[in-house]
């Protein structure tokens, strides 16, 4: 199996997380228990793979990286190496994780503070217990904080100029882009971002 298959397969549980947590198929309760599990165990088995190929594959978009520029990453919990197929490619990872560092706290409190308050309150609305508000409501408001950060983040991160002789510097761990390459990672926002506006659009507007 390619590096870009086994990488896009080991991916797939975020899309799963997401469409349990957005949709709970399987009933509320039940839907963000395994969306959970999902999320905390996703590193266990896609953080191994994403650094074992860190030296062969570009971080940016997947392919063989041959003997291109070696990109050194100081993350979360440490510095890593990883590789682009070419100065072009380095460069728009330099601008990306440039812009993820000038933006890491509009970053974390728009991805993981719309979450945080998501998980909080989604079972309680579905309880009936926040009064007016369902789990159809947190749903919409997790989506529209997710989207109002990945959005601008999309569109802009890679046509913002690095700081000269900048370290590269990022506040979330790179491994989950990596499976799929950084910037198929930023069409999803992109994408995904404008479906969950006009989602959240649609459900407002019909709302009761
Ligand atoms: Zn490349």
């Amino acid at each position: 199996m390619t590096d870009r298959l086994a990488g896009l397969l080991l991916f797939l549980p975020v899309p799963i997380v997401l469409w349990l947590f957005t949709r709970a198929p399987l009933g509320v309760g039940a839907s963000l228990g395994i969306g959970i599990v999902l999320m905390a165990s996703h590193r266990l088995y896609a953080r191994p793979f994403a650094l074992s190929r860190a030296g062969r594959r570009c971080l940016w978009c997947g392919g063989p990286a041959g003997d291109g520029p070696r990109v050194a990453v100081e993350e979360p919990h440490g510095r890593t190496a990883w590789r682009a197929c070419g100065p072009r490619h380095a460069d728009l990872l330099a601008r990306v994780f440039g812009t993820a560092h000038r933006w890491r706290w509009f970053l974390r409190v728009g991805i993981l503070g719309s979450l945080a308050l998501f998980l909080a309150g989604a079972l309680p609305a579905a309880r009936g217990w926040l009064g007016p508000v369902t789990f159809a409501d947190a749903s919409a408001f997790f989506r529209l904080g997710v989207s109002l950060t990945v959005l601008p983040f999309g569109w802009l991160a890679a046509s913002i100029a690095p700081r000269p002789a900048e370290e590269i510097r990022v506040p979330f761990p790179v491994h989950v882009q990596a499976l799929i390459g950084t910037a198929a990672m930023l069409w999803l926002f992109r994408i995904v971002g404008l479906v969950w506006i006009a989602q959240v659009a649609v459900y407002a507007f019909r709302r009761p």
